[in-house]
């Protein structure tokens, strides 16, 4: 038996009962093992460290704690061991050495996750979408998802993030890819329409699927966008997510009309309550070539959404990120393989979900030579586009990227209408330059607060 795969049994027997172990009694278990933690580290670093979660996990007002102990709680026994198993073992100890070696031996960047969609078909038409200006008539053949998949995971990717499309219409090969790849993780961004409570059930014996469902804020915003009766059904789709066990949280784009609501202490409550352990924001990107400018929030409403986010990490119990403004968690823009990439419905390899262009189509290739795009290549020697992590996005932060990245690698539009760089860029720079004053004095107190508090500790 090769000592990889030994050390990797061991490793997992261990992580099982350690996690039983939590599970039994989180309230007085989590502090318990930060303890033992801390006992064994031999680094004062990590005794260090061991030691402020263990004060983190006996402190009740502490908001991460509740969550830790909220999930702990909910999910089902089997979704606590193998969703442990895949994030801990696999993707955080085991595939970054896989991804190295496949660095090494194919000389490209190999990225920590893989966003997928299995096809481009929605049971749902939302004003602004992302994905609506993609031929919707597509399917991904599963020959080439398990291809990619296996692919993925022999170079060290055990991240597979799903969207569409709707991913669910095709609910018995989502779950029968989950089924044969169990050893990652599927975070599944669906409209939660489709899912029943045996639906629910499957997920929760599979125990590595979590779901982000979307939502436009309370009923009315949310039917307003995306049709009469979506939102009762979302409810209902997220109790029976919370009654089998399954994580799961909400998606959302704030846009001019919806991020007050959004970013509103009752909204985040509700989801809360109804037992989202994570959510997503978006802002309204303008992906098509007839896209709506005054749909997007202001730079202003993007700042309140800044603000109430952190405030929310440092008062609720629940992971919320912001994709645009938690750049500074990410130094910047993660698209281009160098986090993540995206592969549409019809096959194209694109840097990100939101970047409609591509030079290569997976159909046609293998996933090591689609991370050598030239596009992804631009884009990894680009990065990070501004040296302010809260103007990440060559889109609509520094727009005169995107439009000079696709002119040199010459990408073509994998839109149904092309729609050429220029176009889609151009009408951005005045958003880009407001947005930019306010980040730039933003950033400004940060750096200034922080430079206090190093001197206080002083
Ligand atoms: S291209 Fe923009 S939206 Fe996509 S990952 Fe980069 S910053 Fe985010």
């Amino acid at each position: 038996m090769p000592f990889e795969i030994a050390k990797s049994m061991v490793g997992e027997a261990a992580l099982k009962q350690g996690l039983k172990y939590i599970r039994n009694n989180p309230e007085k278990n989590l502090v318990n093992l930060a303890k033992w933690g801390g006992r064994l580290a031999r680094e004062p670093m990590h005794k260090q460290y061991a030691r402020q979660w263990a004060e983190m996990f006996a402190d009740d007002n502490n908001n991460w704690r509740n969550l830790a102990v909220k999930a702990l709680n909910q999910l089902s026994p089997g979704v606590v061991e193998r969703s442990g198993v895949n994030m801990f073992l696999n993707a955080g100890i085991l595939s970054p050495a896989r991804r190295k070696e496949g660095e090494e031996k194919y000389g490209v960047h190999v990225p920590w996750a893989i966003l997928i969609d299995p096809t481009g078909r929605c049971n749902l038409r939302c004003k602004g979408c992302w994905a609506a200006e993609y031929d919707r008539s597509q399917d991904m053949d599963y020959e080439t998802l398990d291809r990619v998949m296996t692919e993925a995971e022999d170079i060290g990717v055990n991240f597979f993030v799903i969207s569409g499309g709707e991913p669910t219409v095709r609910m018995d090969d989502l779950i029968s890819l989950a089924r044969k790849h169990n050893e990652s993780m599927f975070h599944v961004f669906s409209n939660g329409t489709l899912i029943t409570r045996e639906r629910a059930q499957q997920f929760a014996e599979l125990g590595n699927m979590t779901f982000a469902i979307s939502l436009e804020g309370f009923e009315e915003e949310t039917d307003a966008r995306r049709g009469k009766g979506v939102f009762q059904k979302v409810m209902q789709a997220m109790d029976n997510l919370k009654e089998a066990g399954v994580p799961f949280g909400f998606s959302a784009t704030y846009t001019r009309e919806n991020t007050e609501i959004l970013g509103s202490d009752e909204w985040i409550d509700l989801m809360i309550d109804k037992g989202c352990l994570l959510g997503w924001l978006f802002t309204y990107v303008p992906v098509g070539g007839e896209a709506d400018l005054d749909y997007m929030a202001t730079p202003e409403q993007r700042l309140f959404m800044l603000r109430q986010v952190r405030k929310w990490r440092s008062e609720k119990p629940i992971f919320v990120a912001d994709f645009w403004n938690d750049g500074v968690f990410t130094q910047g823009c993660i698209a281009g393989g160098r986090n993540y990439f995206h592969i549409n419905a019809m096959g194209d390899v694109e840097p990100c979900a939101f970047v409609h262009y591509a030079n290569m189509n997976i159909k046609e290739t293998s996933l090591v030579e689609a991370l050598k795009s030239p596009l992804f290549l631009e884009y990894q020697k680009h990065q990070p586009f501004n040296s302010n992590f809260m103007r990440p996005c060559p889109i609509i932060d520094n727009p005169e990227w995107l439009e000079k990245m696709v002119d040199e690698t010459k990408a073509y539009s994998t839109q149904k209408n092309g729609v050429s760089a220029a176009q889609l860029c151009r009408p951005l720079h005045g958003y880009a330059k407001t947005w930019g004053e306010i980040a730039d004095n933003v950033k400004a107190e940060d750096d200034k607060s922080t430079a206090e508090s190093q001197t206080d500790v002083q």
